[in-house]
C-alpha cells in the first residue's frame, strides 16, 4: 500500500503510518490476539462504504439508498453462515466485548448468574471482570482448570453449575492452550437449563480453518472477533440458533449500537471469502504446527509451558517458575529487541497481574509472514538469547540486529 494523498496532505499521520510499517517490518510479533491482514482486506476498509449511514438490517433500513450496502452486509452474512454452519449471522458487532454485551443484554438480566472461565486463568475482561460492564451488571460464577493438570476439568464445571443453577454458561479464552470440550458444555447447560454461550475470539480462525472442533452446531449463541486468527478487520460477529435471531439483532442494534460501519463489514466479507479457499486450512493447520514447534523449542531451554503444551495458536510460559524471570520484565527485554509478546497471569500465579509470572504467546502473526517450524527454532533461540542476556545492552543490541535481519526476510502483507 502507498498512501500518496496523506503524504501530500498530512506529513505528521503520513510519517507515524510510515514508522508503524517498519516496526511491524522489522519485528518479530508473537502477540497471540494479533495478525496481518490481506491487502485486499486493506482496501476494503479502505473504501467508500464508509460514507453511507444504514442502521437496521438489509431489507428493513432506517435511512435510503442501502440498496448496494445491504448486498455487502448479505453477502458476508452468508459467507460467514457457510464458515461456520450457523443458522443466522449478526456481522454488525463493532468489536468482541460490544459483541458480548449485546449476547448478555439479550439472554439475561442484570443480576443473573453466568459461569464463567476464570479471568486470571485464560478468561477475557468481558467474562466477568469487576470494572468491565459484565462484573458489573452479572453475578459471575468462576470455573478454574485443575491445579496439577493446569486444564479445565469438566467434571468440576459440572458440579458447580449443578450447584450454582446458572442462567448462562460461557465457554471461550484469550489465554488458553487446550482444546474446549464444546459437546461437555452444552450437556451439562442442558441439564440445568442455562443457555450456552461460546466466545470463540481467539481461534475462531483455526475453527473456521477446520483445525479444532466448531461448537456453532452445540451452542445456543457463539460470538468472535474478526481480527485475531480469523485475519479479518477489526470488528466481531454474533452467530446463533434461529430461536435467537431475533433477539440478538435486537440487541445489537438498537440495543447497544447505532450505524453499522459498512466498509468494515465489506471487509469482513473479503476475509471470509479468504477463510473460505483451502489455503486457509492449511494457514491454520500451521498456525498450530508451528506453536506446537514454538512450545517444544522452549521446553528444550528449559522453559516451563503451562498445561505441558498447546493444542491452538498460543501458549503461556511460566517464566518466573522455570528462570525466576518475570512477566514484566520479559515484555520489556523482549520489546528492546524487536520481539513482541505479553506478559500474562499464569494459572494459580503467585505473583500481580502487573507483574505476573507468565508471558503469552501466539504464531497467527508469523504464520501469515510464511514462517514454518524451522523458523520457530530460530525465533525461540532469539527469545532465549535475549532473556539470557537481559542485563547486558551490548549483546541485546546484537539480538536486535539479529531479529531485525531474520523478521526482514518474511513479507508483511500490505507493506512494500
Ligand atoms: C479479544 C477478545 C475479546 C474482545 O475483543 P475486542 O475486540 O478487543 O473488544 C472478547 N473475548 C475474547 C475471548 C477475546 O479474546
Amino acid at each position: 500500500m502507498n498512501y500518496p494523498n496523506i503524504q501530500a496532505e498530512d506529513l505528521a499521520v503520513y510519517e507515524i503510518i510510515k514508522r508503524e510499517e517498519q516496526r511491524q517490518k522489522e519485528g518479530i510479533e508473537l502477540i497471540a490476539s494479533e495478525n496481518y491482514v490481506s491487502r485486499a482486506v486493506l482496501e476494503a476498509m479502505g473504501s467508500v462504504l464508509t460514507n453511507k449511514y444504514s442502521e437496521g438490517y438489509p431489507g428493513k433500513r432506517y435511512y435510503g439508498g442501502n440498496e448496494i450496502i445491504d448486498q455487502a452486509e448479505s453477502l458476508a452474512v452468508e459467507r460467514a453462515k457457510q464458515l461456520f454452519e450457523a443458522e443466522h449471522v449478526n456481522v454488525q458487532p463493532l468489536s468482541g466485548s460490544p459483541a458480548n454485551l449485546a449476547v448478555y443484554m439479550a439472554l439475561l438480566n442484570p443480576g443473573d448468574k453466568v459461569l464463567g472461565f476464570s479471568l486470571d486463568q485464560g478468561g477475557h475482561l468481558s467474562h466477568g471482570h469487576p470494572l468491565n460492564f459484565s462484573g458489573k451488571l452479572y453475578t459471575i460464577i468462576p470455573y478454574f482448570a485443575k491445579k496439577e493438570t493446569e486444564i479445565i476439568d469438566m467434571d468440576e464445571v459440572e458440579e458447580i453449575a449443578l450447584r450454582e443453577k446458572p442462567k448462562m454458561i460461557l465457554a471461550g479464552f484469550s489465554a488458553y492452550s487446550r482444546n474446549m470440550d464444546w459437546k461437555r458444555f452444552k450437556e451439562i447447560a442442558d441439564k440445568v437449563g442455562a443457555f450456552t454461550f461460546a466466545d470463540i475470539a481467539h481461534a475462531a480462525g483455526l475453527i473456521a480453518g477446520k483445525q479444532l472442533e466448531n461448537p456453532v452446531p452445540y451452542f445456543d449463541v457463539v460470538s468472535t472477533t474478526t481480527h485475531k486468527t480469523l485475519r479479518g478487520p477489526r470488528g466481531a460477529m454474533i452467530m446463533c440458533k434461529e430461536k435467537f435471531a431475533s433477539v440478538i439483532d435486537k440487541s445489537v442494534f438498537p440495543g447497544v449500537q447505532g450505524g453499522p460501519h459498512d466498509h468494515i463489514n465489506a471487509a469482513k466479507a473479503v476475509a471470509y471469502g479468504e477463510a473460505l479457499k483451502p489455503s486457509f486450512q492449511e494457514y491454520s493447520k500451521q498456525v498450530i504446527k508451528n506453536a506446537q514447534k514454538l512450545a517444544s523449542a522452549l521446553q528444550e531451554k528449559g522453559y516451563r509451558i503451562i498445561s505441558g503444551g498447546t493444542d491452538n495458536h498460543l501458549m503461556l510460559v511460566d517464566l518466573f517458575g522455570s528462570k525466576q524471570i518475570t512477566g514484566k520484565e520479559a515484555e520489556k527485554c523482549l520489546e528492546q529487541v524487536g520481539i513482541s509478546i505479553n506478559k500474562n497471569m499464569i494459572p494459580f500465579d503467585p505473583r500481580k497481574p502487573l507483574d505476573p509470572s507468565g508471558i503469552r504467546l501466539g504464531t497467527p502473526a508469523l504464520t501469515t509472514r510464511g514462517c514454518k517450524e524451522a523458523d520457530m527454532q530460530t525465533v525461540a533461540d532469539l527469545m532465549d538469547e535475549a532473556l539470557m542476556n537481559r542485563a547486558d545492552e551490548t549483546k541485546l543490541a546484537s539480538v536486535k540486529d539479529k531479529v531485525k535481519a531474520f523478521a526482514l526476510k518474511f513479507p508483511v502483507p500490505g507493506i512494500e
